[in-house]
Order: structure tokens, then C-alpha cells, then sequence
């Protein structure tokens, strides 16, 4: 039995090359990893030797020739194919072990060359990948380090052979990395705004280029979609940004749902973007309570308050480690999904006591919070959504809004703390669906008005949710997400105990809004930045 190696990432090779010399393959190999086999003392043989042929073109010209294609290629159960092959001194490989240059990498890495990334297009590696994945009946291919020791074990069980179910299983998954591989180099290019600059230089880019890959990888199967009678699957994209939730660990729990991904993702970068300790919770894709304070748990305690009927059954995020006093607050109330970046001991020892509960484990490391871009937060911070036949596509709603930024319209100014209320608002504005109409004080949402029709509807029903809620409006500072078309809305807030205002502005009736506000006395900012959220 021959097995052909070739790798760009070398992990684990050399311990999966002895474990297959020891079932008795015979090694073959190209220049870089021939010799870490040679000086891991595994017998092996260049490739070069086997085609009399030596590799060329820096490498470009390594295994691209009959006596590898053919070995790859040969149907063992055509007599013509084995024939020609003695013919002509070709032997079999049985076994091919392939990871390609790293394009991806290379292409990720700040300032990257036009002449890097070409250099860095694998030919060969995918030729092979190809061939023996094409010939899955008699030839397995190994694509990825991780695939090393499931392969090994069930060619150990099988004194050298594997099922054809696990080479059918490795064949699409090469062609799956392939594919990705492929799309990773085209979508590369076809963003380039090619200029006299870009043949040796680092070329300029376009976010929309005009053509675009879908480049998704599942991650599970769900029971079901957003109701019962759906199908639903849960894919990432091939280079997922940081902190995202399609990273999560899920530590303990029952299946995540269709449901529960959605309204963990709400929750999950709604948290994500305060730099104090904060929780969110979440229904229906909605916050229906949001704090800040000096730890997790007083941050829950303000948040649950907001909307403790809501709360149940809820969505709960924390963006700092969730500890065993948190925890025990928390699962008093009937829970879904709890995300944090980590989890205490005593937090893990109380849920485990609540087997149901879902706990999702998300690094933050690499989000940052201030002043970054959307490219800083990775290539996917993209929106999605499907119409029709089509796809909407647009960068993420991502806007960093500083005290320094707001324009006050009103006679009256807000003091240092309405700003910080004010600010605290509009953040979480940013994730109530439109119209929305959030109110806060000292760092907790009030009431929240989601998804209406109609902005006045939204002021009315965050009123009535402050109401149920037992909390008081008094001194309250509000958010819009975009601005109010009439002074009505802005009156229902005032009546209900507002003292500050923030929305964008830019409606025709502005003059009317604003002079309402000077006329009942309360201050007022423009953010001339909106967040329509549908
Ligand atoms: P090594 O480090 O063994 O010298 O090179 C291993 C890498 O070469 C692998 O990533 C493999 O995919 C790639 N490779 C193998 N054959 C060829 C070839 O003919 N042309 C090119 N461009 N790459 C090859």
C-alpha cells in the first residue's frame, strides 16, 4: 500500500506518517515534507524520484505527472486502467494526505501583496485532492489534520482498510475544502480594483464585489425552524468574525433551536457592545431588558426588573464571566439560553443542577468596542436578507456614537448624567426592532416599544410597559430610532415623565418637535444617524 504526503500545515504529520509505516504503507513525498518525515527517521520516498522528473518553478511543478495522476486515478476494478498502469511502471496510491498552501491566511494577514497571494494559489495540492477524491472507491483522501486520528483508529481496527462509507465521507470532504478553497482565491480577486499599482502592491478592495460566493459551512442540523412544520440548518460563514455566536461552546443543555439561535444572536451582540459590566435579555428577538452596572449581577438585577413577565422562558447574555451569586439569581426564573464568555465553578455547579438550561460559552477575545471598523471585526460583518429570488446585502449596522457627537437642538442642555442615560438608550435602541422607543435611567431600560407600526404606538406601549413593571418614568431619559415625524410622540414620552430626548432628527417637522420640547422643557439631541432595525 502507498500513501502520498504532502502538506503545507505540518502539524501532526510526522506521528500520523509513523503510525501508517507501522501498518505497513510505504511513504511518498514532496520536497518540504519528505525531509521532516527523513528527519523524524521514517523511510520515504521522493516524489521526484518516483517521476524522474525533479520538482521546478519554485515549487509551482511538484506532482502534476502521470505516474502520480495515474496511481490516483486508476480504477482497480478495470483491467485496462491496471494495465496500462504496469505498462507503464506506475504503481497505486491508496492513500493521499493533502493540506494546501495557505491562501486564506495569507490573503488575511494586513497589507498583502497581489504577488503573495498568487504565489500562494495551490495547483498541484487540489489536482491531487481532486483526483483521489474523484476515485473515492480506492483511494482515501485526507484533507485536514483534524481527520488523523478518526482515520487512524478505524485503520488500525481494519489491518490497513477503511469502509467505503469513511471514504465516501473523506472524498466530500475534500471536495467541500476544494470548493472553499476555490471560492476563498475568487472572491480574493474579483474584489480587486485593479490599477497600475496592483500587480506588486497590497491593491485596494471593494466590499461588494461583482461576484460573491456563498461561503457557509453547516454547523448542525435543527429539529426545526421558527415553527414545526419548517426544516431549518445552522451554517457559519467560512471565516466567522470574532466573539461571534456561530464560535460558541455549548457547556451543558438541551439542543440549541432554530429560536434560540436567533434571539441568542440578538442578545449576543447587543451585550457585546458595552465596554461596563452588562446583561441583556432577550424575547422574540427583542430586548426586553437591558443594564449595565458594576458586575453581572447587579446588572441582571436591573435588567430582569425592566420586564420580569417578559423575562421568562428568556434569552440571557453577559459580557463578562457569569460567578456562582449571578447564577443562583439567574436560575431562579425559567431560562433558555444563558451566553457569557465564561462560566465560574460555582456558576457551572448550580446549572448543573438544571440540565435544560442551555450554557453558551463565547470568547470575546479579538471584539473590540471602540472606534474599530467593520472590516477590523472580520470580512463577514454583513447583513442578510432574502427577498424574493434575491439577497439584500449591506454592511452591518455598526456606528460608534460619541457624547462629543450629539447636537443639542433644545434651549435647555442636558446635564452629564442625562447624557450618559441618554447614550445608554440609544445603544440599545440600536437592537429594538423599528419603531422603536426605548426609555432608561441610571444605566437600565425602563420600558421598551418594539416593532410597531407607528412610533406614537411604540411611545404608548413602552409607557404601559413601565407601568406593569412598577417603575417610574420620573426624570427618564428616551430613545428613538429614527426621528419623530409629529410632536405626538414626543408628548406621550414628556406626559409619561421624560426629561431628555435623543433621536436622529431630519424630519420636515423637526422645527414643530423641537419646539415642543422647549415649550414643555426638557432637553433635547440629534444624532443624525439612524437605526431602523426591520
Ligand atoms: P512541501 O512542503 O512538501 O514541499 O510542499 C507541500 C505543499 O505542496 C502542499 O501544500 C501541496 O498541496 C503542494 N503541492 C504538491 N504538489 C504541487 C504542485 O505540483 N504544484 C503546486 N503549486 N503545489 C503542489
Amino acid at each position: 500500500m502507498n500513501a502520498l504526503i504532502s502538506v503545507s500545515d505540518k502539524t501532526g504529520v510526522a506521528d500520523f506518517a509513523a503510525a501508517l509505516v507501522a501498518l505497513g504503507f510505504n511513504l511518498l513525498s514532496t520536497g518540504g515534507t519528505a525531509k521532516l518525515l527523513e528527519d523524524a527517521g521514517l523511510p520515504v520516498t521522493e516524489v521526484a524520484e518516483v517521476t524522474q522528473f525533479p520538482e521546478m518553478l519554485d515549487g509551482r511543478v511538484k506532482t502534476l505527472h502521470p505516474k502520480v495522476h495515474g496511481g490516483l486515478l486508476a480504477r482497480r476494478d478495470v483491467p485496462a486502467h491496471m494495465d496500462a498502469l504496469a505498462q507503464h511502471g506506475i504503481g497505486t496510491i491508496d492513500l493521499l494526505v493533502v493540506n494546501l498552501y495557505p491562501f486564506e491566511a495569507t490573503v488575511a494577514k494586513p497589507g498583502c501583496t497581489l504577488t503573495d497571494a498568487i504565489e500562494n494559489i495551490d495547483i498541484g495540492g487540489p489536482a491531487m485532492v481532486r483526483s483521489a477524491a474523484k476515485n473515492w472507491k480506492d483511494v482515501a483522501v485526507l484533507t485536514d489534520a483534524s481527520q488523523y486520528a478518526p482515520v487512524l483508529a478505524e485503520l488500525q481496527a481494519g489491518g490497513g482498510k477503511l469502509s467505503d462509507k469513511t471514504r465516501f465521507g473523506l472524498a466530500v470532504a475534500a471536495f467541500n475544502r476544494i470548493s472553499n478553497y476555490d471560492a476563498a482565491i475568487s472572491d480574493y480577486l474579483s474584489a480587486i480594483e485593479f490599477d497600475a499599482g496592483s500587480a506588486d502592491g497590497a491593491p485596494v478592495r471593494t466590499l461588494f464585489p461583482a461576484q460573491s460566493n456563498g461561503r457557509f459551512i453547516k454547523l448542525q442540523d435543527l429539529r426545526y425552524g421558527e415553527n414545526p412544520h419548517q426544516q431549518a440548518a445552522f451554517y457559519r460563514d467560512l471565516y466567522p468574525a470574532p466573539g461571534s455566536l456561530v464560535s460558541a461552546a455549548q457547556l451543558q443543555g438541551k439542543e440549541l433551536s432554530y429560536n434560540n439561535i436567533a434571539d441568542g444572536d440578538a442578545a449576543w451582540e447587543c451585550v457585546k457592545q458595552f465596554v461596563q459590566p452588562a446583561c441583556v435579555i432577550v424575547k422574540h428577538a427583542n430586548p426586553c431588558g437591558v443594564a449595565v452596572a458594576d458586575g453581572a449581577l447587579a446588572a441582571y438585577q436591573k435588567a430582569f426588573q425592566t420586564d420580569p413577565t417578559s423575562a421568562f422562558g428568556g434569552i440571557i447574555a453577559f459580557n463578562v464571566p457569569v460567578d456562582g451569586a449571578t447564577a443562583e439569581a439567574v436560575s431562579k426564573q425559567f431560562v433558555e439560553v444563558l451566553m457569557a464568555p465564561d462560566f465560574s465553578p460555582e456558576a457551572r455547579a448550580v446549572f448543573a443542577a438544571k440540565a435544560n438550561v442551555r450554557l453558551l460559552q463565547i470568547s470575546l477575545d479579538g471584539v473590540q468596542r471602540d472606534g474599530d471598523t467593520p472590516w477590523a471585526r472580520g470580512q463577514n460583518a454583513m447583513d442578510v436578507k432574502r427577498v424574493g429570488s434575491g439577497l439584500l446585502i449591506q454592511t452591518a449596522d455598526f456606528h460608534d456614537l460619541k457624547a462629543s457627537d450629539l447636537e443639542v437642538v433644545t434651549k435647555l442642555q442636558p446635564t452629564p448624567q442625562q447624557i450618559q442615560d441618554l447614550l445608554f438608550a440609544w445603544q440599545v435602541a440600536q437592537f429594538v426592532k423599528s419603531n422603536a422607543i426605548v426609555f432608561c435611567k441610571d444605566g437600565m431600560t425602563l420600558g421598551v416599544g418594539a416593532g410597531q407600526m407607528s412610533r406614537l404606538d411604540s411611545a404608548r406601549i413602552a409607557s404601559i410597559k413601565a407601568q406593569h413593571a412598577d417603575l417610574s418614568l420620573q426624570g427618564s431619559a428616551v430613545a428613538s430610532d429614527a426621528f419623530f415625524p409629529f410632536r405626538d410622540g414626543l408628548d406621550v414620552v414628556i406626559d409619561q415623565g421624560a426629561s431628555c430626548v435623543i433621536q436622529p432628527g431630519g424630519s420636515m417637522r423637526d422645527q414643530e418637535v423641537i419646539d415642543a420640547a422647549n415649550e414643555r422643557g426638557v432637553a433635547m439631541v440629534f444624532t443624525r444617524v439612524r437605526h431602523f432595525r426591520h
